[in-house]
């Protein structure tokens, strides 16, 4: 049975050497400590869990829900946005719900791109975008993302040739893997660059509610003429620990959402009404749990640069997301610096050319694990003389 090329096309999956150590470590009786995966440890808030009880029995909730989501859901993500960015959405039209937002990044690159057409995709990035561009028949441009630019893509060196084919632009702040987080001027270069390309730019706010002293971040729909170039995908995996329930949106350019409620209806039947109507009770939360999990990550942040700190790495403290992004140590590839950190000290972190070519030579520590287990990481890499040497 031979596969299609898409499959065979898929790029090779760079953990898998990396799971297997992890497996033959398990195997030997090692404790192992997973610094690799950004996935909250702490369980879903109890309002949203207590009203999810309720709704799982309630008759009207069994049946298929509708394709474009439930009115009232939009609606509360509506009044999210308004609330939080003073961003004024039409919820009939302008927001899509999504079976995580994972789930519409992928079938983006159906509504716009064929086959030979160019996506702009973020390096290092969340392999989704490159993915759906490839299973839409596209080719990926890699825009680097360098830490003297702020881990931000400079548009002014993407070739004009390429630009004037490219359909979709993704980019994603405040930043999985490297934490960097976006500037208002970078945005509004950014709907100049799409106007002037017809470009649509698909922004991935994942972690807008995860900031640092303070640090509030932006939409993208806030800058001015951003709904007329783009969209924003957000979910609520990240905000209230439900990356099991499988709950986000699409907001943004109507033309757009319509085009990815139109894929969808073809491909999938909705979000459980019972986790929708959940959903809504997380939006409508006060922030007494968003105030509780910034507390967490800012303790486990700041132990965490601390320890590294010690151990000989000069890295500023991110302002945002669960991830500290570090540099490997000289002469190691990244891939061989998780190896060797895993064979000494039996903690997983994940190697930076796992997101892309310009993610060499930096290691992703995710601070979604226990603080205990965090700490007891550090103890052992100080133990085991792991140092930035
Ligand atoms: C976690 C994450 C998401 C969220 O995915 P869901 O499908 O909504 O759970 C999206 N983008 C990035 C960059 C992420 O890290």
């Amino acid at each position: 049975m031979k596969t299609a090329d898409r499959i065979q096309k898929l790029p090779p999956y760079l953990f898998a050497e990396i799971d297997k150590k992890i497996a033959e470590a398990k195997a030997k009786g090692v404790d192992v400590i997973s610094l690799g995966i950004g996935d909250p440890d702490q369980p879903t808030p109890d309002n949203v869990v207590k009203r999810m009880q309720y709704e799982t029995a309630q008759p009207e909730n069994h049946r298929y829900p509708s394709y474009e989501g439930l009115p009232a859901f939009r609606e509360a993500v509506a009044d999210w946005y308004s609330r939080r960015f003073g961003v004024e959405l039409d919820p009939d039209k302008e927001v899509v719900s999504l079976i995580g937002s994972k789930e519409g990044i992928a079938h983006i690159s159906l509504c716009y791109v064929n086959p030979g057409d160019i996506n702009l995709v973020p390096d290092p990035g969340y392999p989704v975008y490159a993915i759906g561009t490839l299973f839409a028949g596209g080719t990926s441009y890699k825009m680097p993302l360098l830490k003297e630019n702020g881990f931000l893509p400079d548009l002014s060196a993407i070739p004009t040739e390429v630009a004037r084919k490219a359909k979709l632009l993704f980019i994603n702040y405040p930043n999985n893997p490297t934490g960097a987080v976006a500037t208002q001027e970078f945005f509004a270069e950014l709907v100049r660059f799409a106007r002037e390309y017809d470009i649509v730019v698909c922004h991935d706010a994942a972690y807008t509610e995860i900031g640092y002293d303070g640090y509030k971040a932006p939409s993208f729909l806030q800058t001015p003429g951003a709904k007329d170039v783009g969209i924003e995908f957000h979910s609520l995996s990240k905000t209230y620990n439900m990356t099991g329930w499988r709950i986000g949106w699409a907001a943004g350019n109507a033309e757009v959402i319509e085009a990815l409620g139109r894929i969808k209806t073809n491909i999938d039947s909705g979000i459980f009404e019972a986790i929708q109507k959940a959903g809504i009770e997380a939006l409508q939360s006060d922030d007494t749990h968003i105030k509780k999990m910034i507390e967490l990550y800012t303790h486990r942040r700041n132990l965490t640069i601390e320890a590294l700190t010690k151990l000989g790495w000069q890295i500023k403290p991110p302002k945002a997301t669960i991830y500290v992004w570090a540099p490997v140590p000289p002469g190691y590839r990244s891939s061989e610096f998780a190896a060797m950190v895993l064979e000494k000290t039996g903690v997983v972190v994940t190697p930076g050319l796992g997101y892309g070519d310009y993610g060499e030579g930096y290691f992703r520590i995710s601070l979604t694990t226990p603080t205990e287990r965090l700490e007891e990481a550090f103890r052992r890499w100080e133990e085991a003389g792991i140092t930035y040497a």
